[in-house]
């Protein structure tokens, strides 16, 4: 379907869960996580009433994040359900990949589409500092797995921040030298525990000066604009790379006029804007009993009215929106 402003929203991101077996440390406080209780978060029959829902509005393509979805028991079946729903082509996933070899095969069989890999730091002292835990090794040998597999399309995002993971986003970008797959640079969003401890982004000109520094001179890929599947980001290939490296800066290029995406938190509330408040509480809607008419209209008024942009460079605005990112999903 089309909103306010002629936007065509296909894109749901579904958070199935706030709980992580990481504490990255611009994510997530270490410790006194209160996490939902189980009976506040949808279950997953209920995701899938408002997928279906979704659907007939448009959707096709669904992202299961979290929190870490790999954690939440019972996840593979629900990404079959997803992928044998009527109108939904693509569902795919982003997940800190420490669970991922050991699911690998699952997820596969499941049907998924794509996987997004969360990877600060190619160093294992760096992740045990980055996460709290250990597990590198891990996540780089699923790299290796899910890359064999023709069905489905790896990408690797990091976050690069001020201070905090500079050194290590050269060797991350490396990954794309000997494999073909998108390595991906996304600014870090001043919302939630980042924000709060004073973390800033690297600006994408800067890392993609000292890429260019490191690996020489890039190419555009295409035009080096965003398109089609790629979504927000923008992509160019040094020489020499079998795969590509992509920028994604929200900030510093609001892609707002073509966002085509809308997420549903893990306790049910439709978000139309990653900064703004402003949404649907699904949850509530289900458990009165709302039928299958009723929740597709109510989505689709609360859909129409998704923002104009986001204001994550206003100091303050009366939308703002205080959810954590692990409780949104990215
Ligand atoms: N646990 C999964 C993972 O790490 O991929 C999925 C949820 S996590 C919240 C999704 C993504 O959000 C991760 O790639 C993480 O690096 C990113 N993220 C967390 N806080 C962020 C922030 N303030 N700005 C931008 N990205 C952030
Ligand atoms: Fe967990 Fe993902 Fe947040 Fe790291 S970024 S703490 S893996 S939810």
């Amino acid at each position: 379907m089309r909103d306010q402003f002629d936007r065509e929203i296909e894109y749901m991101r579904i958070s199935v869960t706030d709980r992580c077996n990481l504490r990255c440390q611009y994510c997530m406080p270490a410790t006194g996580v209160k996490h939902l209780l189980h009976s506040e978060i949808l279950s997953y029959e209920e995701i899938l009433q408002i997928v279906r829902a979704a659907a007939r509005l448009g959707v096709h393509k669904i992202r299961v994040t979290g929190g870490e979805p790999l954690v939440r028991r019972g996840i593979i079946d629900f990404i079959r359900q997803l992928k044998a729903t009527e109108g939904i082509d693509k569902v795919v996933i982003t997940t800190n990949g420490v669970l991922l070899d050991e699911m690998a095969a699952d997820l596969l069989d499941a049907g998924i589409d794509g996987v997004n890999l969360s990877l600060d730091t190619l160093d294992a002292a760096e992740f045990h500092r980055i996460t709290g835990k250990d597990g590198l090794e891990s996540v780089l040998k699923a790299l290796d797995t899910l890359l064999a597999a023709p069905t489905c399309k790896v990408k690797v995002n990091c976050v690069p921040i001020r201070g905090f993971n500079e050194d290590g986003l050269m060797d991350v970008a490396g990954l794309a030298r000997d494999r073909a797959i998108s390595v991906r640079f996304i600014e870090l969003m001043p919302v939630g525990f980042a924000f709060e401890q004073g973390m800033r982004g690297i600006p994408m000109t800067r890392v993609e000066q000292l890429l260019q520094e490191r690996y020489g001179p890039f190419r555009a890929e295409g035009d080096g604009l965003p398109k089609g599947d790629a979504g927000p980001a923008r992509y160019v290939r040094p020489m020499n790379f079998q795969g590509e490296l992509g920028f994604i800066d929200a900030l510093g290029h609001k892609f707002c006029a073509s966002c085509n995406r809308v997420r549903l938190t893990a306790d049910g509330f439709l978000k139309l804007c990653l900064n703004a408040r402003t949404g649907l509480d699904l949850k509530a809607l289900l458990r009165q009993g709302a039928d299958a008419a009723e929740i597709e209209e109510k989505m689709r008024t609360a859909i129409y009215r998704k923002p104009r942009e986001h204001y994550f460079l206003e100091k303050t605005h009366d939308e703002a929106d205080t959810r954590r990112m692990y409780q949104v999903g990215g």
